[in-house]
């Protein structure tokens, strides 16, 4: 299959290595000069465990350069970026080409929505992780999966078989939003409380009242989903964090939100905490605890970046 990945940071780079090692005809979309410059020269470097550094070549070029058409494109950008990436890219998205979108966050489905017929587009959820630790390299761990589902009537069984066989462990879902909101959940505990606790996960975890914010942001977006008609399980959360918490699983993990203010950059907030928030705002909802979250990181946002 030919596939673009359009956002090849620290998870785009990730998964198009392993579509490019099973054979896919894989090309980078990205607008990082010195990322760009550093795979196309040197090709990128992977770090995984504790295994020798390997290169791969797989070509990268900016939305401007990149030509031809694509049986699929894979979206990786962080969400807020979303967006614009589409608009950049839009001289290759013909009426054939399938969009995934692996992004976090709630409301990509309706940003993709502006750009491409509902029949195109595949919405998922994955688990597998990466971390970008300068231009060219990414540190990799361990496996991972991902949950997906068409939208319309994309074809979610081809697109899900072209990712299996690079071995990404894809299972189709019909009930994709429930996992999307599963994971914006978690996310939503851990991001934002990573920021402002300056913690990683695990540290996160010796915070004696750290389950009990985990419990208040969960519950109101909980009372969120009912009025969306997704049905949050609080308990599967929780277990789900507790889990984390363990150094062995992502304990000494710091969050890409927690990465993202290191780096001056705007982080996700608005859809997890901010996009709850919003929601309960218009459905008449109390979301304190979200509202606060959101407030205080994009404060932290504007403090690291005139740092
Ligand atoms: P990242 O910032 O490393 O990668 C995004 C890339 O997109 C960057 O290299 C950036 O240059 C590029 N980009 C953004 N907008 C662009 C534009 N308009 N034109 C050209 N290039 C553009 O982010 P990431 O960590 O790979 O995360 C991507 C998404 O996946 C996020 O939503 C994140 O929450 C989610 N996610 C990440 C991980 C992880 O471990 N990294 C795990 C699960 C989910």
């Amino acid at each position: 299959m030919k596939i673009a990945i359009a956002g090849f940071g620290a998870l785009g780079s990730r998964l198009g290595v392993k579509l490019q090692t099973a054979g896919h005809e894989v090309t980078g979309i990205d607008g990082w000069p010195a990322h760009i410059a550093a795979i196309n020269t040197n090709g990128l470097t992977v770090v995984h465990d504790d295994l020798p550094p390997k290169k791969y070549f797989v070509p990268v070029v900016t939305p401007k350069e990149v030509t031809g058409e694509f049986d699929l494109i894979i979206l990786l950008t962080k969400t807020p970026q979303l967006d614009r990436m589409l608009t950049d890219i839009a001289p290759i998205i013909t009426q054939k080409t399938q969009l995934l979108v692996l992004s976090n966050g709630l409301g990509n489905i309706e940003v993709i929505e502006k750009h491409v017929a509902r029949d195109q587009i595949l919405a998922g959820v994955t688990l597998w992780t990466s971390s970008l630790v300068k231009p060219g390299e990414i540190h990799t761990t361990g496996t991972g999966s991902i949950k997906l589902q068409a939208i319309g009537h994309a074809d979610a069984i081809s697109v899900a078989a072209a990712l299996n066989k690079a071995g990404l462990n894809v299972e189709i879902t019909q009930d994709v939003l429930t996992a999307i909101w599963h994971k914006a959940g978690i996310n939503s505990v851990l991001n934002p409380l990573s920021v402002l606790l300056n913690a990683n996960i695990s540290e996160f975890g010796t915070a004696g009242n750290g389950m009990d914010l985990a419990l208040h942001i969960l519950d109101e977006i909980q009372k969120v989903g009912a009025t969306q008609g997704v049905k949050v399980d609080i308990t599967g959360i929780m277990n789900d964090l507790t889990d984390l918490l363990k150094p062995e699983n992502a304990g000494n993990h710091y969050p890409s939100m927690y990465q993202d203010i290191q780096n001056g950059k705007r982080t996700e907030i608005d859809f997890l905490n901010g996009f709850f928030a919003k929601i309960g705002r218009q459905e008449h909802i109390d979301t304190p605890f979200n509202a606060l979250v959101t407030a205080l990181v994009h404060a932290k946002e504007d403090i690291e970046r005139v740092k």
